[in-house]
């Protein structure tokens, strides 16, 4: 590494960062329904966690709400990439709302396998964080007590039914490192204790998280584009944090701060799931205001994943930027 503030900042990129399929998919969804049916179309709660992609979305006619009695009857109605309860599914119902559902598939295999370890009597734990709206959907889909757990420690306080007969699912979006803490200390407390055969965490948070350990070691700045209240740009951070290098997350390029340069040689960047790539370019662009870069990306995992869409929309044409 060089020293100094003089010399030009290399810029790493982590491969691969930003969207997923499941965000594809899902602002795909809104924008073929808005192509399909015209202005307005309802959207409950951020399609993705992201306010670029919220704005603009906003600007070519969808309205983002946060509860389905906001929604005017009948009115064509999306659920976000998260997922919802199976009472917002029948609130939706009741209004006659004619629904797509954006739910990314991976979110909704865990509702599946949560609801077939319930009906099968098991008490469930879901690893995730309380009030995430993923975690949200994913209680209210599965019937009968779930235990809600982000931390090794709170697997001994658990109360269940029968130790023989505990199931457990996971948030998509957490980290691969701390979840197998947690799934460690139930096996310990309930060797029994079943679950999917790999963890529901998604193949892209995994990739993304993958990609940061490996740049972690060749930085001394991290930045994250990424919303605050998106959870798998959260963890991506923290792994920064956990490698002892300084890091960020940032809205947007106005976030930045130069004197988080200051002394830096090499600054990683990456991006969380729902964070536009656009937003990624808007970040170096900045980072060019405050020192001459260099800019190179990570080799990293070649991503090709793509989810079908709602049969309504398939053959929709998707409209142009
Ligand atoms: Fe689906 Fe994973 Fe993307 Fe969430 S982060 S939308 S679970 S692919």
């Amino acid at each position: 590494r060089q020293s100094g503030t003089t010399a030009p900042l290399r810029v790493i990129l982590a491969q691969p960062r930003g969207f997923c399929a499941g965000v594809e998919r899902a602002i795909d969804i809104v924008e073929r329904a808005l192509e399909k049916y015209g202005a307005p179309v309802y959207v409950r709660h951020e399609i993705v966690h992201n306010k670029r992609v919220v704005d603009t979305l906003r600007a070519r006619g969808a309205i983002f709400v946060e509860e389905v009695d906001e929604i005017p009857e009948g009115a064509v109605t999306i659920f976000s990439a998260h997922g919802v309860s199976k009472k917002v599914e029948d609130g939706a119902q009741l209004r006659t709302l004619d629904v797509i559902d954006a739910t990314c598939p991976l979110v909704t295999k865990v509702h599946k396998e949560g609801r077939r370890y319930a009906e099968k009597g098991y008490d469930v734990v879901l690893i995730g964080h309380l009030g995430h709206p993923e975690v949200e959907g994913t209680l209210g889909q599965i019937p009968g007590k779930v235990h809600v757990i982000s931390e090794p420690h709170e697997v001994e306080t658990l109360e269940v039914a029968d130790p023989e007969r505990v199931a457990f699912v996971t948030q998509t979006t957490l980290s691969v490192n701390d979840t197998k803490d947690v799934i460690a200390a139930l096996r310990k407390r309930f060797p029994k204790i079943i679950g999917p055969d790999t963890r529901d965490i998604c193949y892209a948070t995994q990739n993304r998280q993958t990609a940061v350990i490996e740049m972690a070691r060749q930085v001394d700045l991290l930045i994250v584009v990424g919303a605050n209240n998106s959870s798998n740009s959260n963890r991506l951070r923290e792994i920064g944090e956990n490698f002892g290098v300084p890091s960020y997350l940032i809205e947007d390029a106005t976030m930045l701060d130069p004197a988080w340069f200051e002394g830096v040689s090499v600054v990683g960047v990456t991006a969380g799931a729902s964070a536009p790539e656009t937003l990624v370019q808007e970040a170096i662009a900045r980072m060019r205001e405050f020192r001459a870069l260099t800019v190179e990306t990570l080799e990293g995992v070649e991503e090709n994943v793509h989810f079908k869409l709602p049969r309504e929309l398939a053959d929709v044409p998707r409209p142009k930027d």
